[in-house]
């Protein structure tokens, strides 16, 4: 690990921006689960720390017209067991209890886990080539071991998987994520968060920086009826996502009114498929519609020699969460 310097922000978010600012190559820490792995690692070398947990950023509160806003600082467990969460979006607390072990999401915060990076071994590695942790040297996954990797936004240069299942549930539920530069506060759809690695796969987010993640805010509807997280893994648990699906259903009796589709562990960010939802709406629920629906959803995606059998597993899983979120498991 290289030598770093520490510091602990306490009071506001503008203070600690500052602090960040003022320090050359500085990062933020959480609950440090995966920013202190990479530093072990050193694929990731910050000069200097800005320690965040003393910033008042981890309540979860309920918001006057309708909907949560989330703290930055909110724990993964902190939020999984949250009455409001467990109610209003239980594919969310849902999502966070399938990621990772009861030690690390007491630990991981909100902030952290929307900005955790990808688990592709060649990230990890540093005598691998990586476009995304040393831009310009290529991608040992392509036509290497990619058993983990992105059928789905890859480019030529990246395509190492976003490993979050918490992302998952918030693209499907159309949360917003809101970040601070020390001079305000700006809202980001949480669907525009994340970039698509293309020609520079080392920009993963529209974040500028130095900015603060402060919160994430979930509009009203929840879908809290018809509602589904599917994660497919090697494991039962304590293992990342093969294959994730988000479902969220609005339902008048057998009949589609509204419907969200997420998928984790597939794409090279959190991926919403809107497209095919569209298809879904007006429809009555049953087994073809979502064979079809299935087929759409991974129809772009593209395997290599190792995970091919991402795309067939991934139609699988689309419609199983699809037929548990129809028939309701409330
Ligand atoms: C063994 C293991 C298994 C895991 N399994 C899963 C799994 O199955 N599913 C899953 O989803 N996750 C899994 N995880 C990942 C875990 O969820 C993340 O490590 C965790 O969510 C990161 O949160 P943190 O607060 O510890 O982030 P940190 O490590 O503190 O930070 C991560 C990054 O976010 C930045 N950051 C943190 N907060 C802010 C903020 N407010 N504003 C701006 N930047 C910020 C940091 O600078 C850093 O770059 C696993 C992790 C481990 C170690």
């Amino acid at each position: 690990m290289k030598i770093f310097t520490y510091s602990k922000a306490s009071g506001t978010a503008a203070q600690a921006i500052q602090e960040a600012t003022n320090k050359t190559d500085s990062a933020y820490i959480a609950g440090g689960t995966n920013l202190i792995d990479l530093m072990k690692d050193m694929v990731l070398t910050p000069a200097h720390l800005v320690d965040i947990n003393g910033l008042n950023m981890s309540s979860v509160t309920k918001l006057d017209g309708g909907g949560v806003r989330i703290g930055a600082l909110a724990r993964n467990s902190d939020v999984a067991n949250h009455p409001l969460i467990r109610e209003n979006y239980p594919v969310l607390s849902r999502a966070l209890l399938s990621g990772a072990s009861p030690q690390l999401r007491n630990m991981a915060t909100t902030g952290g886990n929307l900005l955790q990076r990808t688990r592709c071994s060649y990230f990890y590695d540093t005598a691998s080539a990586c476009n995304k942790r040393t831009p310009g040297t290529g991608c040992d996954a392509i036509d290497g071991y990619n058993r983990m990797h992105a059928v789905l936004g890859g480019s030529a240069k990246c395509i190492a998987v976003n490993p979050s299942d918490m992302n998952v549930a918030l693209a499907a539920l159309d949360a917003n994520v809101f970040v601070s530069s020390g001079s305000g506060e700006r809202k980001i759809r949480f669907v525009d968060f994340h970039k698509l690695p293309g020609n520079t796969p080392h920009i993963e987010t529209v974040l500028e920086p130095h900015e603060l993640i402060t919160a994430i805010e979930l509009p009203a509807a929840g879908f809290n009826k018809n509602w589904c997280y599917l994660k497919v893994r090697d494991r039962a648990s304590y293992a990342f996502a093969l294959v994730s699906a988000a479902v969220c259903l609005q339902m008048d009796g057998s009949r589609i009114k509204e419907a969200r589709l997420a998928l984790g562990g597939v794409g090279t960010k959190p991926w919403r498929a809107s497209d095919v939802e569209k298809m879904l709406v007006g429809k009555t629920a049953d087994e073809k519609l979502f064979k079809n629906i299935a087929d759409m959803a991974m129809k772009s995606a593209k395997g290599y020699e190792h995970n091919k059998f991402k795309i067939e597993m991934g139609k699988r899983t689309i419609v199983r969460a699809l037929k548990v979120a129809a028939g309701g498991v409330a």
